[in-house]
């Protein structure tokens, strides 16, 4: 997901989690896709057929990006097992996946190398292209301003995300960069794709962390 996170954002990040979790909170996973509603004139053999086909054509579409967002998860995990925090990237196109990418900021010491961007870097490098159209990013968190404005020139056709970032998201949360009316480009997306398992990761990650840190205070103490 994602952001410029400093060494010490474990309470920041309690809190995103935190608001993440909260179940009353109706938009919390919404999706901007809207279901295909069924037809309202069932004497219309026509536009029943064409809404069939819109059902089971949404419905291959969400089992397509639960599995591209399984594999983003992989790569998310892998980023915390790389002490990083725990999110990732998967560049689709033409239904095969283009390029990977999990968060390195940690290691690399640069506030830039995240998930989505090392994405669309490789993506880009493969292509031997400035631009990516038709491409879809899973990625398991909502991405920040700074990824959001790089998918955005790089023509990325949809994004799908699981969880929103409530501190750093650029695309609902505290921007809309991807559907901005007034930039020559639009991106679609869609949120909350198996975003419990992505909560999951972040959750563990920094429970982990936290205990360290307490370890380490007791540690220090005696
Ligand atoms: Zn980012």
């Amino acid at each position: 997901m994602v952001v410029t996170r400093p060494q010490k954002t474990t309470p920041v990040f309690f809190n995103w989690i935190a608001a993440m979790m909260i179940p009353d909170n109706p938009d919390r996973f919404s999706s901007k896709t809207s279901p295909v509603e069924p037809s309202p004139d069932p004497a219309s053999r026509e536009a029943v057929s064409e809404t069939s086909e819109a059902t089971v054509q949404g419905q291959a579409e969400q089992e397509q990006d639960r599995y591209f967002m399984g594999l983003a998860l992989e790569e998310a995990h892998s980023a915390g097992c790389l002490d990083e925090v725990p999110i990732g990237a998967v560049l689709v196109l033409n239904g095969q996946v283009l390029a990977r990418g999990h968060n390195q900021t940690r290691w690399r010491r640069d506030p830039c190398a995240h998930a989505e961007l090392r994405a669309i870097q490789r993506a880009t490098q493969a292509t031997g292209d400035l631009r990516l159209p038709g491409a879809v990013v899973y990625t398991t968190v909502e991405p920040c301003f700074m990824c959001a404005g790089a998918l955005v020139h790089a023509r990325v056709e949809r994004v799908v995300w699981g969880v929103r970032d409530k501190k750093f998201g650029g695309c609902v949360s505290l921007g809309h960069v991807l559907d901005h009316p007034d930039a020559n480009h639009q991106v679609k997306y869609t949120e909350g794709v198996r975003a419990d398992e992505a909560a999951d990761l972040l959750r563990t990650f920094f429970k982990s962390k936290r205990e360290a840190a307490r370890k380490k205070r007791s540690q220090d103490r005696s």
